[in-house]
């Protein structure tokens, strides 16, 4: 007896979720729903392709379409969620990025798998039933966009794939909030940060600023920031040793970005913990940002993001201490 419990939106985009081969992702969102029939008889599921890639060939304008489906779909009284199915390399970007412009309190999931479907132990069809569980749940409403993979739900703002392993997904600072048990999330925390309908920025966006993460090392020079600043770049994110470090020989030059009109964003190559402000260097002084806890990779998109609004670094510094 078919029980619909709600009507769940998926995108699909391809990754190794949909990967038969070493090449190209194939398989459609219909062939993904196929691999788990029960969902089709406990949800009302409408599937869209929005792109067939690896998620390495993911682009902001990918981001900016699924926003603009998202937004469109979730306005239907009679859809409870969305789920995008992505692969997993950036899949922490996209999730993130909608976690600031989808305009809901629905249920927003990403998801993806570790292993592709003719793998032994083949991850995607329990990752997407969990997701699609997860999307028509009241539970989960307001809570952010959600990433859930081997059984753990997590804040898109907190996540990154951290090894290429089945459990390849952790919020290192912060823990998970949740996880799936059964077919059924478990919630244990929330993320104090903005997002969705409570997130500074407007879902209405044409093109995003072009912004450069600068990976810095033992003897790293500054023509690389000289290069970013004279290529037309309007934001650089550093990617510095520690809690963002610049050395000594790097300075000059990020001034120089600041004093030519870039935003520069200082965070960490170390991918958790916290940038403290004014410590190694004067930032207030200086016109620099500090990335609070986001990786360069978040970074970057917050700082996209802050670019079409401002190009105040008091303002922006104001969107990294609260998004
Ligand atoms: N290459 C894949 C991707 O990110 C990896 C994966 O999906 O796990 O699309």
């Amino acid at each position: 007896m078919e029980t619909h419990n709600g009507n769940v939106l998926v995108l699909a985009t391809g990754g190794s979720i949909a990967q038969t081969s070493p090449s190209d992702p194939t398989l459609t969102g219909e062939a993904l729903l196929e691999a788990v029939p029960e969902l089709r008889h406990k949800f009302g599921i409408l599937v869209e392709e929005v792109a067939q890639v690896s998620s390495p060939d993911i682009t902001p304008e990918h981001w900016i379409e699924l926003a603009s489906r998202i937004n469109k779909a979730v306005a239907d009284d009679k859809l409870q969620g969305v789920v995008v199915t992505h692969g997993t390399d950036t899949l922490e970007e996209t999730a993130f990025f909608l976690n600031l412009i989808v305009k809901s309190d629905k249920p927003v999931v990403v998801v993806g798998a570790m292993r592709r479907p003719y793998a032994l132990g083949a991850d995607g069809a329990a990752n997407l039933h969990d997701a699609v569980t997860l999307a028509s749940c009241p539970d989960a409403m307001g809570r952010g966009v959600l990433v859930v993979l081997n059984s753990e739900i997590h804040s898109a703002r907190d996540v990154t794939k951290t090894t290429f392993n089945l459990d390849a997904f952790k919020s290192r600072d912060f823990g998970p909030l949740g996880q799936m048990v059964n077919g059924r999330p478990i919630f244990y925390r929330r993320s104090e940060r903005k997002h969705t309908l409570c997130s500074a920025f407007p879902s209405d966006l044409g093109r995003l600023p072009r912004v450069a993460i600068i990976y810095s090392y033992a003897g790293v020079t500054p023509d690389l920031i000289e290069a970013v600043a004279a290529s037309g770049y309007e934001g650089i994110v550093w990617a510095g040793t520690g809690s963002g470090s610049l050395p000594k020989a790097i300075r000059p030059a990020a001034i120089a970005a600041v004093k030519h009109g870039l935003a520069f964003v200082r965070s960490s190559r170390v991918n958790c913990g916290y940038i403290k402000r004014n410590d190694e260097v004067d930032d207030d002084a200086l016109g620099f940002i500090t990335g609070d806890s986001l990786n360069p990779q978040k970074a970057r998109i917050l700082l996209m993001l802050s670019l079409t609004q401002t190009n105040d670094p008091v303002k922006i510094q104001s969107f990294f201490d609260s998004h």
